[in-house]
C-alpha cells in the first residue's frame, strides 16, 4: 500500500496514471474511433504473439514481462529505499563516504576532509607505540582532522557499525 502511495505522490507516475485514466475516458466518450484502432492493434499483437521466430514469441513475451517487472521492482525499491541515498556522514571528526554492494552491505568506505571534501590519507603515526595512532591529513588544505587510538581496520569497522546503527534507527 505504501508503494502505491509513493507511486501516486511521484509527479511522473501520477501523470502516467492520469493519462491512462483520460485515455480510458476518451475511449468511452468516442468508442467508434478507439474501437477500430484498438482492435487493429490487438489483432496485430495477437498475430505477432502466435508467430514464430527461432524463439517462440510467447516465450519472448513472457521473458519481456519478467524483465519489465524486475525493472519496475528495482526502480520502486531504489526510489523507496532512502538508505541507498545515505552515502556519507561524519563520524569521529572525519567525513566518510561509501557505496552499497549488491547485498546492501557498506563498501568502498573512504575518509574525506570535513573542511574541503578532499579525500584524506590515514597515517599511522604511532608505529613505534603499542597502541596505534591514526591521523587523517588532508592533502589539499593540510587539515589534521582526527587522531584515533585504533588501527585503520578497527576505525573502518567501527564506522561501518555506526552506519548500520543509523540505518537501523533511521537517524540519517
Ligand atoms: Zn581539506
Amino acid at each position: 500500500m505504501k508503494i502505491f502511495k509513493n507511486i501516486w505522490s511521484d509527479p511522473v507516475w501520477s501523470k502516467v496514471i492520469a493519462t491512462g485514466i483520460l485515455a480510458l475516458l476518451a475511449y468511452y466518450i468516442s468508442p467508434d474511433k478507439w474501437t477500430t484502432y484498438i482492435i487493429s492493434k490487438v489483432s496485430s499483437l495477437v498475430t505477432w504473439f502466435f508467430g514464430l521466430t527461432e524463439t517462440p514469441n510467447w516465450l519472448l513475451t513472457i521473458m519481456a514481462i519478467c524483465v519489465f517487472l524486475v525493472v519496475i521492482i528495482l526502480v520502486v525499491r531504489l526510489l523507496g529505499d532512502s538508505k541507498q541515498r545515505y552515502t556519507s556522514d561524519i563520524f569521529q571528526g572525519v567525513e566518510w563516504h561509501w557505496t552499497y554492494d549488491s547485498l546492501g552491505r557498506v563498501s568502498d568506505l573512504y575518509p574525506c576532509c570535513v573542511k574541503c571534501q578532499c579525500q584524506t590519507i590515514p597515517n599511522d603515526v604511532g608505529a613505534y607505540r603499542t597502541q596505534p595512532k591514526i591521523v587523517f591529513i588532508c592533502p589539499s588544505c593540510d587539515d589534521v582532522t582526527s587522531i584515533f587510538d585504533k588501527n585503520t581496520f578497527d576505525i573502518e569497522h567501527e564506522v561501518k557499525l555506526f552506519i548500520q546503527q543509523k540505518i537501523r534507527t533511521k537517524e540519517y
